[in-house]
């Protein structure tokens, strides 16, 4: 069959919307007909070049859809589930999957990176030539094939377009908060990059009842718009504040987590014992970046530091979770999709996300 796609030729074109062959899923995997794809900082460095991959490549890897069809041994999932799109589709079997770190897993990292299937091919193709599936996905795409490892069955309550952000931004951000940092209540959080991935860190840290949010970005807007995210224990706070508000000055249990703009991988994590003394925060990406914060003196501070990859979440544990917060009115992830684009407006999607002009924006398909 045929889908209309956004592909990326070379580093530094504009993204152009290709119609391409697709073929039938195989053993072990699934078309899913997307409804909602996020705009994540990720596919970018493709662009820009600071992530080295296979052209031309499909681009997008924050989906969700509807499973259309399934191939060969398939019994997980049927034609009409709604599925959020996992980055990464774990063996289950391996040292990371078997120690509860699955993002770690050895067997998908490799073709997810050389942008093909896990059997070693893509599914994707342009006059005959492969087009490869950035993250295993390339989900700016009316259809997509996927192995079905790579797909989460979600309630069918959850609009697509926030189950598509649960696919990336979500996981990799409120993971880091719960998952990787394990913020206690009445933590201080300081949150770096407020893009998707850091507001989503803003929500998790509201969720896991942080005293006190601090959230550095370059747009002051975004300032106010941390503020104005949705806070289910607002009103707890304030009676704690009320009766420990000198515990709470002192910033207790500070934590300090390093995000946002890095997005799939994002998450550097420092917690610290003690206010006012050096520290470092250092992790790698989804894009294989270095991040390095200044300072030193760690052995000296006690003080713990942790990488965050994709939130160290276990997709198809911690995707319905989330989802279960949002249906209950914990999780405001509405509050995060300032704007939708249709995939013929994928190039200006991109100019406004580098303007800092949204948090997170959904190409939404018909
Ligand atoms: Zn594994
Ligand atoms: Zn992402």
């Amino acid at each position: 069959m045929q889908t209309r796609t956004a592909v990326l030729h070379a580093v530094g074109d504009p993204i152009s919307v290709e119609t391409l062959d697709l073929s039938a899923p195989r053993a072990g995997e699934v078309r899913v007909r997307i409804r909602a794809a996020g705009v994540c900082h990720s596919d970018w460095h493709l662009i820009s070049g600071a992530t080295q991959h296979p052209l031309p490549a499909a681009l997008g890897h924050e989906g969700a859809g509807e499973v259309v069809a399934v191939g060969p041994g398939v019994t997980r999932l049927q034609v009409g589930d709604s599925v959020s799109l996992n980055w990464a589709p774990a063996c289950g079997e391996c040292f990371y999957c078997l120690h509860d770190s699955p993002c770690l897993c050895d067997a998908y990292l490799e073709p997810i990176w050389a942008g093909v299937m896990l059997d070693g091919t893509p599914r994707y193709a342009l006059a005959g030539q492969p087009v490869y599936h950035y993250c295993g996905l390339g989900c700016f795409s009316d259809y997509v094939v996927v192995p079905v490892q790579s797909c989460v069955l979600l309630d069918p309550r959850v609009p697509a377009s926030v189950a598509a952000l649960i696919g990336c931004a979500v996981t990799t951000g409120v993971g880091a908060v719960l998952n990787t940092a394990q913020v206690r209540p009445g933590s201080s959080v300081a949150i770096f990059g407020a893009g998707g991935v850091g507001m989503s860190m803003v929500l998790g840290a509201k969720l896991a009842g942080a005293a006190r949010i601090i959230v550095v970005d370059r747009v002051a807007q975004k300032g106010e718009f941390a503020t104005s995210l949705g806070d289910p224990f607002r009103a707890c706070r304030r009676r704690r504040h009320r009766r420990d508000s000198r515990a709470d000055r002192r910033a207790r249990g500070g934590l300090r987590v390093r995000g946002g703009g890095v997005s799939g991988g994002a998450g550097s994590v420092s917690g610290r014992g003690a206010p006012g003394r050096h520290d470092r925060a250092g992790g790698a990406g989804a894009d294989g970046q270095q991040h390095q914060s200044a300072g030193g003196g760690v052995d000296a501070s006690g003080e713990t530091v942790k990488g965050s990859y994709y939130g160290s979440a276990h997709p198809p544990r911690d995707f319905p979770f989330l989802a279960s917060l949002y249906l209950d009115g914990l999780l405001d992830l509405d509050s995060l999709i300032t704007r939708t684009y249709r995939l013929e407006e994928i190039n200006s999607a991109y100019t406004e996300m580098l303007a800092g002009s949204v948090v997170r924006s959904v190409v939404l398909f018909e």
